[in-house]
């Protein structure tokens, strides 16, 4: 087995932090799987290992309350899962992925599309300043909101709307992940998106392959796009 980050392991042994978590055991082997995935994809992805505070996230949410019932024993095995109305909340590994790539510091405004289960604004608000999330499916959405906020995520903002317009009035944004994939990139996105800002984001068409893609705008505000990894999303649908 690996060795953890020293950053890491003191999440883990401070897992006291959830002492009344039976949960709290699978959630290490998944973070402990999430950091010997991520050493064998560093020549894909650039990234040997992820940054500690994302691995501390990882450790800190309970993925568990973010799956229906009779999903919870398979929440901490590193796949997607079912959340009904045909959607899927992520593989741990890939929200892992983005959230590292996304560079997520504690001064950061951060917009994602597509909440679903509300499981990767929960990773992102471990991180950030605040977190704006857009699902265009009405119950998710209402879902998710009162997920979070039960489970204390208040630095987190959840509507019903159309991800592909962003959310203008918060913006612009240090960060935005898109976690359903589109056909091309959404220029209100590119236009929500701070000089300096990274855009993480599947793009393809639906059922084939479709590409994660990592894109920074420059404080000039041109654009540069790295093909990550091949992934695959459910579709982001609605948009222009
Ligand atoms: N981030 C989620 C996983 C989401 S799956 C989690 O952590 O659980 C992708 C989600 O994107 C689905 O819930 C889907 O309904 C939503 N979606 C698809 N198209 C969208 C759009 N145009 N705007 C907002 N949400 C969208």
């Amino acid at each position: 087995m690996r060795i953890l980050a020293p950053a890491i392991a003191l999440a883990l042994a401070s897992a006291g932090l959830h002492a009344d978590d039976q949960f709290a055991p699978l959630r290490d082997a998944m973070v402990r799987e999430i950091a010997a995935m991520s050493s064998v994809t560093r020549a894909e992805t650039g990234r040997a290992e992820f940054a500690a505070s994302v691995m501390v996230a990882m450790v800190r949410v309970p993925r568990h309350q973010f799956v229906p019932p009779d999903e919870q024993p398979y929440a901490y095995e590193n796949r997607p899962l079912p959340i009904g109305y045909g959607q899927t909340i992520s593989q741990p590994y890939i929200v892992a992925l983005m959230t590292d790539l996304a560079q997520v510091g504690p001064g950061d405004v951060v917009l994602e599309i597509g909440t679903g289960s509300g499981y990767q604004a929960a990773i992102l608000a471990e991180l950030a300043q605040a977190v704006y999330t857009l699902e265009i499916i009405e119950p998710l959405a209402m879902q998710a909101r009162e997920r979070l906020g039960r489970l204390g995520y208040s630095k987190v903002r959840a509507r019903l709307g159309d991800g592909y317009q962003g959310w203008p009035e918060h913006g612009p944004y240090d960060a935005i992940l898109v976690t359903a994939a589109a056909s091309h990139v959404p220029p209100p996105l590119i236009a929500q998106l701070k000089a300096g800002g990274r855009m993480v984001i599947p793009v393809g068409a639906p059922f084939m392959t479709q590409y994660l893609l990592l894109i920074e705008k420059a404080g000039d505000g041109s654009l540069s796009t790295r093909q990550v990894l091949p992934v695959r999303f459910v579709p982001l649908v609605g948009g222009g």
